[in-house]
């Protein structure tokens, strides 16, 4: 084993919701898998909210659990059945792993991303990526090209909830197209959208600093910042003012219930408010009648499928550049700074990576 470290680390939160750094020994791959040194991982809302409130949906925190999901490392050892990768093969982790039976329906038939017994890591009880050496199955490894850094290769996590998203909502060259919500998966929504051609762009944010990042990213962009005293009418008169017109498509990637309202609110007839944001209501009450008498689709994307090979070309092409959105960095060692910066608004952080090298 091409190991130089001796000990496999591994960042994990607990139910008393501290971040911990365990030790634990170093997995053996199985035949069908490859151990990666994970070189760069993302922290991801969710990550935050694991350790902050201790469970997303039915997700508890009970016990231990390591977080993170969104990796990119190295291969250093492969099984005895592995096929097209082999050691010193730099890849993206893609952290769902369905169930792949012919009989059951989502593998089957392409939705790969709604099979019932998909293994997501760093969704409790599964440990998450965020480790040094990893052991994961051949087939959701990603080899990533020269020209794409760790840092890309992690990133290619959150592009992909973009691509999925743009993939389904229908998103034409030249469509009218408001992002709502400026972190992370707005952001990459943005770059994504940019390059498929969407225009004009608005995107919306609380965060003037937010909104800037996503300025300087994508200078064609127009913005709204958004204030909460403002009804929901009112913010959608802003929005389609801003962008001249109502929108065919909404990307909405906030989950705040009063953003999917402006949203609905500022789409044209026959348009569509697409939904990839999730906050953390339950329940939310929409506009109905006025979505109905306008026949406004409301659809909802849930992670992602067959995004990887597209994100890594967009990446390596050059038609997407993910550099700019790490803004801090961290070492393993590290986590709990790294995960201070992640929660803390004043830190300013897009995304906040931790390093391994
Ligand atoms: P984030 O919290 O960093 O970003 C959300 C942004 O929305 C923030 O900048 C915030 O200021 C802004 N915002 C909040 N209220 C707003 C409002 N009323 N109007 C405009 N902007 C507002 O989160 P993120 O990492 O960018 O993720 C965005 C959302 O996407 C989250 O809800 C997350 O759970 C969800 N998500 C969904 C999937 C999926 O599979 N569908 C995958 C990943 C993330
Ligand atoms: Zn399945």
């Amino acid at each position: 084993v091409l190991t130089r470290k001796p000990t496999n680390l591994a960042v994990a939160t607990n139910p008393a919701h501290e971040i911990t750094i365990l030790e634990s020994d170093i997995p053996e791959p199985g035949p069908e898998q490859c151990l990666v040194h994970v070189r760069a991982t993302g922290i991801c809302g969710s990550d935050v909210h694991f350790w902050k409130h201790g469970c997303i949906g039915d997700s508890i925190i009970t016990k231990d659990c390591g977080l993170g999901h969104e990796s990119a490392g190295i291969v250093i050892k492969t099984g005895s059945n592995v096929k097209k990768l082999k050691i010193g093969d730099r890849v993206a982790i893609e952290a769902g792993i369905p169930c792949s039976k012919p009989t059951c329906d989502y593998c089957r038939t392409g939705r790969y991303n709604g099979c019932p017994d998909i293994i997501f890591y760093s969704s409790p009880p599964v440990d998450g990526t965020l480790r040094r050496y990893h052991a994961h199955s051949e087939a959701w490894l990603h080899r990533i090209p020269d020209n794409v850094s760790y840092e890309e290769g992690a990133l290619l996590e959150p592009l992909s909830v973009a691509l999925a998203g743009i993939e389904r909502s229908g998103l034409r060259l030249g469509d009218p197209l408001v992002i709502c919500g400026a972190g992370p998966i707005g952001i990459v929504t943005l770059l994504a959208a940019h390059a498929a051609g969407a225009a004009p762009i608005v995107i919306t944010d609380l965060d003037e600093g937010r909104l800037k990042v996503a300025k300087s990213l994508v200078p064609r962009v127009r913005t709204v910042q958004i204030s909460t005293d403002k009804s929901a009418q009112n913010i959608a008169e802003e929005i389609k003012s801003a962008l001249g017109q109502e929108a065919k498509l909404v990307m909405e990637c906030t989950g705040v219930e009063s953003s999917i309202h402006s949203a609905i609110y500022a789409t044209r007839f026959g348009g569509t408010v697409f939904i990839i944001g999730v906050g953390s209501k339950s329940m939310h009450q929409y506009p109905f009648m006025h979505a109905s008498f306008r026949e406004i689709d409301i659809r909802f994307q849930f992670r992602y499928m067959e995004t990887y090979a597209k994100a890594i070309t967009l990446v390596s092409e050059g038609l997407i550049d993910l550099k700019p959105l790490v803004t801090h960095r961290f070492s393993l060692e590290q986590a709990q700074e790294a995960f201070e910066a992640a929660s803390t608004p004043a830190a300013k952080a897009i995304k906040v990576q931790l390093l391994d090298d």
